[in-house]
């Protein structure tokens, strides 16, 4: 923990007009950056070191940079992720696992890098051992800034398109300038993986460079939204704010110096996207988002069932029937995860992956499901978050403390017990915060059109057509 602490230190991060130099100790961060750091602290605890790091050649590493070669590392990837998950109640959707996924899958496939430009290969391979070595914690800024990507309305206006791009090369790198979005937990992260997931045009050759950067490099300034956590008003009151807003902040390169070394695209519009769906890459990032929304999934099912039981309305049927859609969909979902780790691919040969069908699908559900998820927890909710005094210090007063505790009880339940319920409950389904996880379940994987567009050139509509032919060809047009 000291040493990811120590490496925030060189961090220089903007909020509210601020440079935050130390988001270990800004009320911004400092809870936020406690639940990543402990992360690293429990993975190394005896009950769960065996599950989340892998042996190799006598050296131990994190499991989410383990490249699966038999259904047991593939179990151990999963049940990393899950673990994760779980502590945080899939609530950091940047993990540490996350991106460092996304690499191990990159550096599976060497020769696609290779094939863009000589030295390329060992550059993914290079880096992937850099990040396994010392547990690199790396967000991703992989999408020019919403507005700039009409780059004719830019030029009409004689304004300069602020994404990034290279503005020069020379033999010892390039450099770069520009903007990217949305860096979740940049602000946490010791680098940052710069690409592109949307398609560019030929004429963006110079946006397509791909790089890692490390946040603390001179010309890298982090803009941070608004904090959540910097407004929480204490832990009672708002418990996930408090500690789990992984924040989400857009990244600024100015004339920053990229060596070669950490360069994997360049001048190559067309692969600076591909190398993610031509390696195991996104399938394996994209798998931990599933297992991260799983574990969401069963802690918002779990408050839907104590909200139910703390107003005495779980014995109604309707209630019980809203009660099993959940518990249906949940089901659904971990069986679809369930299912990934069989029918394997070879995507790379000697290695096996998740199935990207399946994976694909559950991501498609995960991305349109939760809004309706969240709509039926709410509306079990009722009015109850609002019936809560506006925070906990109403104990601080005996009187009130009293009145409050002789009106607010239930049997079985006392008035603290309840306000503590509904706080955490608003917090996960009505807050600021929570508000923000609507927009991030919907957007984490690019828009929903794009998802749709994975599942689309995933299906086997040959294969589908051909069933329909083979039915066909069993009768014939009726003679004349
Ligand atoms: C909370 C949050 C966290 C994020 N974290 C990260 C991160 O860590 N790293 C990162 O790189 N990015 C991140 N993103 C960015 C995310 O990938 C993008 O928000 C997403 O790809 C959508 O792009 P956009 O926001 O620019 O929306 P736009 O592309 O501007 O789209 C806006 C709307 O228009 C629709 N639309 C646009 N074009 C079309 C079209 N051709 N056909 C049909 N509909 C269209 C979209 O479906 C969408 O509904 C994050 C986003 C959010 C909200």
């Amino acid at each position: 923990m000291q040493n990811i602490l120590k490496a925030y230190e060189t961090v220089g991060v903007f909020i509210l007009a601020i440079l935050v130099k130390d988001v270990t100790k800004h009320p911004a961060f400092q809870n936020a950056a406690k639940s990543f750091a402990n992360l690293y602290d429990r993975k190394l605890e005896p009950e769960n070191r065996e599950i989340m790091s892998f042996e190799c050649e006598g050296e131990f590493f994190s499991s989410w940079f383990l490249k699966p070669k038999t259904p047991e590392d593939l179990y151990k990837r999963y049940e990393t992720h899950r673990r994760i998950a779980e502590w945080t109640h899939g609530l950091l959707g940047r993990s540490p696992d996350h991106v460092a996924s996304f690499v191990t899958g990159l550096s599976m496939k060497p020769e696609l890098f290779e094939n863009i430009s000589d030295g390329f290969g060992q550059n993914i391979m290079n880096y992937y051992d850099h990040m396994r070595k010392n547990d690199i914690f790396a967000c991703y800024t992989v999408l020019p800034p919403q507005g700039s990507r009409k780059p004719e309305l830019f030029k009409r206006e004689g304004m300069k398109v602020p994404t990034l791009r290279v503005i020069d090369e020379d033999d010892s790198g390039v450099t770069i300038s520009g903007m990217k979005m949305l860096g979740t937990s940049a602000i946490f992260s010791n680098e940052t993986w710069v690409g592109n997931l949307a398609p560019l045009g030929p004429d963006q050759i110079k946006e397509s460079i791909t790089c890692a950067v490390p946040l603390n490099t001179e010309g890298v300034a982090i803009w941070s939204r608004k904090p959540l956590e910097m407004f929480a008003l204490n832990e009672f009151d708002a418990p996930l704010t408090w500690r789990f807003d992984e924040s989400d902040a857009m990244v600024i390169f100015e004339r920053v110096r990229v060596p070669w070394e950490k360069v994997f695209v360049h001048d190559e519009a067309e692969m600076s996207r591909a190398i993610y769906v031509q390696s195991p890459s996104h399938s394996m990032g994209n798998h931990q988002s599933n297992i991260r929304f799983m574990e969401k999934l069963k802690f918002i099912v779990g408050i839907a069932h104590k909200i139910v039981e703390a107003n005495g309305a779980g014995h109604i049927q309707g209630v019980q029937g809203l009660l099993g859609q959940l518990a249906a969909w949940q089901g659904g979902l971990e069986a679809m995860i369930h299912g990934q780790p069989y029918n394997t691919e070879e995507l790379v040969p000697g290695y096996i992956n998740v199935n990207r069908r399946y994976m694909y699908a559950a991501l498609h559900w995960c991305i349109n499901q939760y809004n309706a998820v969240c709509d039926i927890v709410r509306e079990l909710m009722g009015g109850g978050p609002f019936q809560m005094p506006a925070d906990i210090s109403v104990l601080q007063d005996p009187k009130m403390r009293k009145t409050f505790e002789k009106y607010w009880s239930v049997p079985g339940q006392n008035a603290v017990e309840r306000m503590k319920l509904f706080k955490i409950s608003w917090d996960m389904l009505g807050s600021e915060f929570a508000g923000r996880h609507m927009q991030y379940e919907k957007f984490y994987a690019g828009p929903g059109f794009v998802v749709d567009n994975y599942n689309y050139v995933n299906a086997p509509w040959a294969e589908w057509s051909s069933l329909v032919d083979q039915a066909m060809d069993c009768y014939h047009m009726p003679p004349n």
